[in-house]
């Protein structure tokens, strides 16, 4: 089979984090299938537009890796297709089910259906377009209704949707789905401006584009029967159908702005790795195997399948995210991270620093932080010189005698010839040993002075990459003016 799928969002301003993974498993199944993913902008609902909202959309599918097939944004011959570019081609679909008598016409005012719900809702039934008492070609004839229409009645298009039948099709990740028409709404397809509706204008699009995996969120599996009857109703071959889990907060509820962040350009922003993000993304709902959660995006085109898409509900876990992103921090090539990190330097005050530094402070921090950009934030002290001093760590390490501990093994750090790790640690050992005393006597209040700060990496390590000249810069000024 010639694999083709799509991505088809709502532009309503920014790239949901479910979005992305919708779009995500999209495209690594064509890639997986050899086939062809698509970017569909499905923007028939006018009052729901938002400025750039396409533009945006776009910047944050690009950022994660995501590039689509056969569009012109992006270096091929058509698309993304838009549909408000196409709502001639739906009302021509629409009419053709009125010709053969799938779809029908209907008249009712908003006043006349919001007072139809009312009833419905008093008498206690779900809300449902009732066709036998509403105003439409079955309860006013053929005739009656052109009549109206010819005097400038407005009207809408509706799917035909039979009670008595059982509307079935499979779902990739759910197995059977059996509907009954009775709770199918005659759905409306073209609404009174003439414009599609979603259902209408994907259907006709999935079809006219040659669809062959439909590949969405769970929300859209109660849409599902209208569009089986919609492929029934124009004479074309459904699609199959893969309907994917919904995400969750930690709380199991469904995901929310009000629990946290849930656009990409959010996390974007944060700081994740683009590549941590999208293995965190690509593992909500699909596991591969249990023994293992770090994939290359190569990786993840070669391995996705539908098969191992789970049915219940992924759970958001900020934390794992966390973790994944330590992960990559630290599997990531260093000149690849040094030329990320590169650009944030501008933000904050410090020196011009050269890349090999950069590097190796990238190094001495990595296994200790989340996010590269706290390689400025917890080590800057490996830019600056220490601006404040942690009160409570002076207390706790600097007692009266530590000046006088501390100043002969200063004059032994200055007289070494370099200040590789081995050779301070032999000297400080050499101290150490020769005076009765312990390491942490003397490693403290060396950390105090060098870094101003209670936690960072290892003092040897840390006071290699600064250097001598630094260090001892740093060590000195303390004792001088601090002690
Ligand atoms: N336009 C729908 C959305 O915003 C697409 C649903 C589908 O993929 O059919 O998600």
């Amino acid at each position: 089979m010639n694999v083709r799928v799509r991505f088809a969002p709502s532009p309503t301003g920014y790239l949901h984090v479910g979005g992305l993974r919708t779009a995500l498993y999209n495209y690594l199944f064509a890639k997986n299938q050899g086939g062809k993913c698509i970017l569909r902008i499905e923007d028939t609902d006018r009052t729901r537009l938002v400025e750039n909202a396409q533009a945006n959309l776009i910047k944050s599918l690009r950022w994660a890796g995501i590039e689509f097939d056969e569009s012109p944004e992006i270096g091929g011959d058509y698309g993304p297709y838009i549909q408000s570019e196409r709502f001639d081609l739906y009302k021509k679909y629409g009419m053709q089910l009125i010709e053969n008598g799938t779809a029908y016409i209907a008249l009712d005012t908003s006043e006349e259906l919001d007072a139809m719900r009312e009833r419905q809702q008093k008498a206690g039934i779900a809300p449902k377009y009732d066709r036998t008492v509403m105003r439409n070609e079955f309860t006013l004839g053929k005739e009656e209704t052109q009549r109206l229409i010819d005097n400038g009645a407005t009207y809408c298009i509706r799917l035909k949707v039979p009670a008595n039948e059982e509307i079935r099709f499979n779902d990739l990740i759910r197995g059977p789905v059996v509907v009954t028409g009775r709770d199918v709404d005659d759905q409306i397809l073209l609404k009174s401006d003439g414009f599609p509706t979603y259902h209408l204008a994907n259907v006709v699009d999935d079809h006219l584009m040659a669809i062959t995996h439909v590949i969405r969120g769970e929300e859209w599996l109660p849409s599902t029967p209208k569009h089986v009857l919609l492929y029934q109703a124009f004479g074309w071959e459904c699609p199959l159908f893969a309907h994917l889990p919904l995400l969750l907060n930690k709380d199991k509820s469904k995901l929310s702005k009000r629990q946290g962040s849930v656009a990409v350009e959010d996390f974007a922003a944060q700081g994740y790795f683009k590549e941590a993000f999208v293995n965190f993304i690509a593992l909500l709902g699909w596991n591969p195997t249990a023994d293992r959660e770090i994939f290359t995006f190569q990786e993840l085109c070669d391995t996705f399948n539908l098969e191992k898409v789970n049915k219940s509900g992924a759970v958001f876990d900020t934390q794992k995210l966390d973790w994944m992103n330590g992960q990559y921090l630290r599997s990531l090539p260093l000149d690849y991270l040094v030329e990320l990190l590169k650009p944030e330097l501008a933000n904050y005050d410090y020196a011009e620093v050269c890349d090999k530094y950069l590097g190796e402070v990238i190094n001495l921090l990595k296994e200790r932080i989340t996010f590269l950009k706290d390689v400025l934030t917890f080590g800057n002290y490996m830019f600056e010189k220490p601006k404040e001093y942690e009160p409570t760590y002076i207390a706790k390490v600097w007692k009266d005698n530590t000046t006088t501990i501390i100043t002969p093994l200063i004059d032994a750090l200055r007289s070494a010839d370099d200040f590789l790790h081995d050779t301070t640690h032999d000297i400080t050992m050499k101290y150490v040993d020769a005076n009765g005393l312990k390491l942490k006597d003397v490693i403290h209040p060396l950390r105090l002075m060098i870094t101003g700060k209670s936690v960072g990496a290892g003092m040897f390590e840390t006071m290699a990459v600064l250097g001598k000249d630094e260090c001892i810069e740093r060590l000195d000024y303390f004792i001088k003016t601090k002690s």
